[in-house]
């Protein structure tokens, strides 16, 4: 699976990583008996073991927040002016995306789509109620639809189909085509200037790690916020939550009290074992070595701004799929999603 992919939910982590989380926000929260370092007044509840601080809850939602605004200013994600698209997948990531956005933009540049895959058990309309309860409040606009809507079949049935025809296609390979298609048809169709994704520092630095282990310096590059958009028809996706780690969004959604979608995919399994193993590693060294995974975003980051952004990509833009008009990779004629759709015998083709 891709680390392009437009939501946080493919990088659900196992159970055990689940717990692990769990455990740190629960160890944190509530066992510290000192004042907070910030504020010196109100008592401490989150131990930021990268800063050496602990923070009552008020001075850790700010600090979040204010990290939030860093990056997307450094950056220059979005502005006040914008459009936005929340890509939100109903994972406690997303929650905390939604949540943060609508305390720092204005709220009717806001627009929302949430996609049910149609994977049985997980992810269904139930599990997104607080979004809709949101979008509702605040007046933003809400697109929620389904894989089923635009190829008449829910990923469950596209993996049975595609077992059926004797083909070995991931179900990862379906929905990570399918999500950033429908996605970015949203964005496209309804005026939107960028798309917000919700990955936090743990998949930004796995994605990192796994691009350069790949030898894969394109995609390396397009992981950076600066990178630019490789044709016309795609609307820029940034990731103002990058560099908040993923302990740090499960303790906010767990302190604003968020009832979000905890199971792991059933299909998890099928996602590349390489970013499982640098997980797993990274976990050990930011244990070990608090604030190594903002030192190696960062290091990377800088690597890319200096060294590799300014070269030319070689070509104009992406080159347009024979069959349905979308980009398509340098070298293609049809896109991996008409690829797919054909080889199943599916004739809908999808907009972009
Ligand atoms: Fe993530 Fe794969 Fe499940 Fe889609 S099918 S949600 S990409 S694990
Ligand atoms: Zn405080
Ligand atoms: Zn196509």
């Amino acid at each position: 699976m891709s680390g392009l992919l437009g939501y946080t939910c493919c990088f659900m982590p196992p159970e055990l990583h689940m717990w692990v989380l769990m455990f740190q926000a629960a160890t944190y929260l509530g066992t510290y008996i000192r004042k907070c370092d910030v504020c010196g007044v109100r008592d401490a509840r989150v131990m930021q073991r990268h800063t050496g601080r602990a923070l009552c809850e008020k001075c850790f939602k700010e600090n979040i927040v204010s990290r939030f605004s860093a990056e997307v200013s450094k950056y220059r994600m979005f502005g006040s002016g914008d459009r936005i698209l929340l890509a939100l997948s109903g994972g406690k990531d997303s929650y905390v995306l939604l949540d943060v956005v609508k305390e720092v933009h204005d709220v009717s540049k806001i627009g929302i789509v949430t996609i049910i895959e149609g994977i049985e058990g997980y992810n269904r309309f139930e599990d997104i109620d607080w979004i809709v309860a949101t979008a509702r409040e605040y007046g933003i606009d809400l697109y929620v639809t389904s894989f089923k809507e635009y190829t008449g079949y829910s990923l469950d049935e596209l993996v049975k189909l595609g077992k059926l025809k004797g083909f070995d296609i991931s179900p990862c390979t379906y929905c990570g085509v399918l999500r950033r298609r429908i996605i970015n048809y949203y964005a496209r169709s309804q005026g939107y200037d960028k798309v917000l994704t919700a990955h936090n520092l743990d998949d930004e630095v796995q994605t990192y790690i796994m691009n350069i282990l790949r030898g894969d310096s394109g995609r390396l590059i397009q992981n950076h916020p600066l990178s630019r958009t490789l044709s016309r028809y795609f609307v820029k996706r940034v990731k103002p939550l990058r560099k908040i780690y993923e302990w740090e969004t499960s303790v906010y959604a767990y302190m604003r009290g968020f009832r979000f979608q905890e199971l792991e995919c059933p299909y998890i399994r099928y996602q590349p074992t390489l970013r499982a193993e640098i997980r797993d590693y990274l976990y050990e060294v930011e244990q070990e070595r608090p604030g190594s995974l903002l030192r190696v975003i960062e290091a990377i980051d800088i690597y890319i701004e200096r060294e590799l952004l300014s070269r030319p990509l070689g070509f104009e833009e992406l080159p347009t799929c024979s069959a349905c008009g979308a980009p398509t990779a340098q070298g293609r004629k049809i896109c991996v999603l008409c690829e797919v759709l054909d080889k199943l015998g599916i004739s809908s083709r999808v907009p972009f």
